[in-house]
Parts: structure tokens; sequence; C-alpha cells
């Protein structure tokens, strides 16, 4: 029910359980943003900094906490395996990146119950933001040889909102409707395994910083327990507000839906697709070729929205994802 109950969330109030960092001398918002994975842009907007050169030493920031995890290049590999790259550690909601070289022979990956092909020599995965923390076996099979190694997923902590939803809005929730919906979504974003078509860290889709959800926010209804979480980043704006490509893509899908109103899918390459909800306008078709900066849509609050924002999502194999790392270095 989590990608319905999201879109009635904007005119809420609630606390954000958020990491904290404290200015040192010399330090810049630039700075501080690599530090913690995240983006100048994102940091102004979660400690309303009009101005990112008017920091004072000691000023306490307020920072998603989202250690970045390095990869490596493991040793003592059995034939045909000549290189596999990956990071040791990866946290909640992360994408990241397997490269693996099998002396020109196919591979397969197995992790967390799923199986995945890899084209050409590089796999991009992602932890659901759910998903327990832990050592989890990651298995790379080639021409009848196996290779495993453990990854270790480390606990995000987003921050909670405790909800309530009164009858009237509860009627509105048609879970039939809904899943139908997620599942041609899904469908669409775990489609599309071809060659990576950024070669770039992505741009923000809209210039707004006014984020009024977060990603990975997890989510209690009614005193429930906390089983969902924010799929995407919410930016308020203006009705008709641009929406930009923040990477190259094809247009998978452009038209209204019930729950995400007018709402794009772009399809990225290596099982990545980014999602554009509660649209006005959609300014694309199905089939076509965007770029960077291109005009796809404008803002509205189509669907189940309360008011105007952007909700932004980026999937990997079906898995939402932080958009924010994706701002600084996309995996
Ligand atoms: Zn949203």
């Amino acid at each position: 029910m989590r990608r319905l109950f999201a879109a009635f969330l904007l005119s809420l109030t609630f606390s954000i359980a958020q990491t904290t960092h404290t200015v040192q001398p010399g330090e810049t918002l630039y700075q501080i943003a690599q530090q913690y994975s995240t983006t100048v842009e994102a940091l102004q907007a979660l400690n309303n900094l009009s101005n990112p050169n008017q920091l004072s030493v000691g000023q306490v920031l307020e920072v998603s906490a989202q250690p970045a995890s390095a990869a490596q290049r493991l040793t003592n590999l059995p034939a045909p395996f000549i290189l596999v790259r990956l990071p040791s550690k990866v946290i909640q909601g992360q994408a990241f990146r397997v490269r693996v070289e099998a002396a020109g022979n196919p591979v397969e990956v197995s992790f967390i119950g799923a199986n995945y092909k890899v084209e050409g020599r590089d796999l991009l995965l992602a932890i659901d933001p759910l998903q327990k923390p832990g050592g989890y076996t990651l298995e790379l099979r080639s021409a009848g040889s196996s290779y495993k190694t453990t990854l270790e997923v480390a606990e995000a902590n987003r921050g909670r909102q405790a909800l309530q939803l009164d009858q009237k809005t509860l009627s509105l929730l048609q879970p039939k409707k809904e899943r139908a919906e997620l599942n041609r979504l899904l469908s669409i974003c775990q489609a599309d395994q071809g060659p990576q078509t950024w070669a770039a860290p992505w741009k923000k889709p809209i210039s707004s910083n006014r984020i009024t959800t977060n990603y990975g926010m997890r989510r209690s209804y009614n005193g429930g327990p906390y089983r969902t979480y924010h799929e995407g980043i919410d930016y308020a704006a203006p009705q008709g507000t641009k929406v930009f490509a923040p990477a190259p893509g094809v247009v998978a899908l452009a038209e209204p839906l019930f729950v995400r109103g007018n709402g794009i899918v772009i399809q990225h390459g290596l099982g990545v697709c980014s999602g554009y909800w509660h649209l006005s306008k959609i300014l694309v078709k199905p089939g076509q070729r965007v770029n960077t900066g291109d005009l796809i849509g404008l803002v509205g609050t189509t669907g189940l929205s309360t008011g105007p924002h952007l909700h932004f999502e980026i999937r990997v194999q079906g898995i939402p994802t932080d958009p924010d790392p994706w701002y600084l270095r996309a995996p």
C-alpha cells in the first residue's frame, strides 16, 4: 500500500530523525555534501539555507547519513573470472555496481533471492530500504565455475513518519488498481537491461529545493508497524514548473495513471528507470529519446496528490533507490 499512501502526505507534518554535522573551520557546503554522499541542493533544502556560502563555524547542519562505500577489486579468483569489482559494504536504499569479466564467458549473479544475467561486464544492483542489515552472499557463476563473496548491508536511518489517515482518505484506496499499476511499472523497469545511457552524474530534474518528503522515510499508518517507505523525493513547486530529464534515456511510459497521475517513465539501461508523477502536463511520447536537460513535463497535482509537487524516483532492477547519490556520482 505504500505507493498509494505516499501521495497523501504533502499536508502532513512530522519530525525527522536526522544525523547532524557541526561545521568546522574552512569547510564548504560542497565538502560536507560529499562527505555524506548528498548534494549541496539537498543540504540547502534540509537546512533552509538560501545562500550555500554563508556557513558559520559551529553551525549544526542536518544531514542524511549515507556513507559511501568504494568498490574493491577481489583477488584469488577462480578461472574463468579475471576481474570482479564491487563494494564490500552498502547501505539500505543504495545502488551499487558489480563489474565482472570472465574471459568472454557469460556471467550470472545471484543475490538476495534473485538471479541476474550480466550484459557486457556491468551489473547494477540495489538494496531494498527494508532489507535486514547483515551479510548477504553474492554468487557469480560462469562456465561451470562459481565464486561467492559476502556483501555487508548496513542500516540507513532516514527517519520515520507516523501518519493518521481518515476514513475518507482510506476509502479512496483501491489496492487492486494500485497493484496493477505498480506491476506495470516494475515490468517496464526490469525489461530494460540494455547498455547504460549516462556517462556523468545525473542532473536534478527540477529547480525546486523544497523537499517535502525525502527518500526512504519509514511510514506507519494509523498506529500500524513501520512496514513501508517513501520511494522517491517529493519536490514542492508551483503548478507548471518545468521538469527536465536528469540523464539520457528512452521514454517508456507517458500517460495518466490512477495513483501516480500524469506519469512518465524513462529507461536508462542496466535495469535503471526513473519516474515522474503527478504532472499537470506530459511533453514527451513513448519511444522518444531524451537527453539530459530536455523538458519532459510540467509540475501538477494529478492522481492521488494533495498539492503541486514532483515525485521523482530512480529504480534499479525494480527497487527504488535514493536519488541523492545519483546527483553527485551516479553508481
Ligand atoms: Zn512522493
